[in-house]
């Protein structure tokens, strides 16, 4: 049975649907190559709220500590409207892997959404503000990958975004398989990139994967534990950690010369002069060549299609968190 394709909500503005404010589409080359890989479901709060399309801009308007959704030119308070429509649609979601949704919009911006005073006031900018739609989103769905187009042009946004995605939908075609063996052979298939992730995250669902408590049980657990270690990017130090233990299985089999190159290349995406296919590719080449089967289904080679590899470019390591306002 192949893997489901991740199911990911999206705005519909993004490339489904000319339903914006003004009638106009949002571009986003990334989407479009992905189309044939995931599954999106479109939806747009605005129009299918019945506000029309084209139609007049709404905002966010903080009164008294409360956030309302405002359409200035009429006057109208849609907060109840909005809030009604956003949390059916959420209800009646399933199998979900993640949201993809139209940066600083006042409905479904996930950060950087533009707060009014109630009046004439000039909008103030905290970084944290998220629209009604996208704040939902947030408090509904805390373990799920949520990401705007817009980040999405940065590779180490990318490549967790899609890691994550194409790793819930895996996880789902596990849960449908439904038994031992199946979740035995995920957590083996994902060991490397647990590890790369959080090792200790690994080592606790390789414990939950063999236990001999009822299976029911160890899918609920499992699913829990795997959707908190992929919640935050990894880190390269424990990419090292991973990458080494790979590199063990090569051990009296490698030229010393080679095992130098090799370390070498680690030392380099550290310093960020290579990205981590670098070393990534040279640990596949010896898999290839000297028929290391464990090695070979490791999705750490290829977590999600290989046409968007090497997203994680030579910034892998730069420290900075990407993450720190938008989840
Ligand atoms: S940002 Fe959201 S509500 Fe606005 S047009 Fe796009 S999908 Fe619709």
């Amino acid at each position: 049975m192949p893997d489901p394709r991740p199911r990911v909500v999206i705005s519909r503005c993004i490339e489904f649907a000319a339903c914006r404010y003004n009638g106009a589409m949002v571009k986003s080359d990334t989407v479009l190559r992905l189309m044939p890989y995931v599954e999106f479901l479109p939806v747009c709060m605005e129009a299918d709220m019945g506000l029309g399309i084209p139609r007049d801009p709404v905002r966010i308007v903080r009164k008294d500590g409360a956030d309302r959704l405002v359409q200035p030119s009429t006057g109208r308070d849609l907060t109840d409207t909005a809030l009604r429509f956003t949390r059916e649609h959420l209800a009646n979601l399933s199998d979900v892997d993640g949201f993809l949704l139209k940066g600083r919009s006042p409905s479904c911006g996930i950060k950087d959404v533009r707060v009014y005073p109630p009046g004439e006031g000039k909008a103030v900018l905290t970084g944290r503000s998220s629209g009604m739609f996208a704040r939902e989103v947030l408090n509904a769905f805390p373990d799920l990958a949520i990401e705007d187009e817009t980040r999405l042009l940065n590779g180490r946004i990318a490549d967790h975004f899609l890691t994550r995605i194409f790793t819930h939908a895996r996880f789902r075609g596990c849960l449908e398989r439904g038994t031992p063996k199946a979740l035995m052979d995920f957590h083996a298939r994902h060991k490397l990139l647990l590890m790369g992730y959080n090792q200790s995250a690994m080592r606790r669902l390789g414990r939950i994967s063999a236990s001999s408590a009822p299976l029911e049980e160890r899918l609920q657990q499992y699913s829990m534990d795997l959707h908190q270690a992929l919640r935050r990017p990894p880190n390269c130090r424990s990419w090292n950690n991973a990458m080494m233990h790979a590199m063990g299985y090569f051990s009296g089999k490698l030229e010393p010369q080679e095992k130098q190159h090799f370390l070498r290349s680690l030392e380099w995406f550290v310093e960020g002069k290579v990205p981590l296919s670098a070393p990534l590719l040279m640990l596949r080449s010896w898999a290839l060549r000297y028929e290391e089967e464990y090695l070979l289904q490791q999705v750490l080679f290829e977590p999600y299609p290989a046409e968007f590899m090497g997203l994680l470019g030579t910034d892998a390591c730069s420290g900075r968190d990407l993450w720190e306002v938008a989840r």
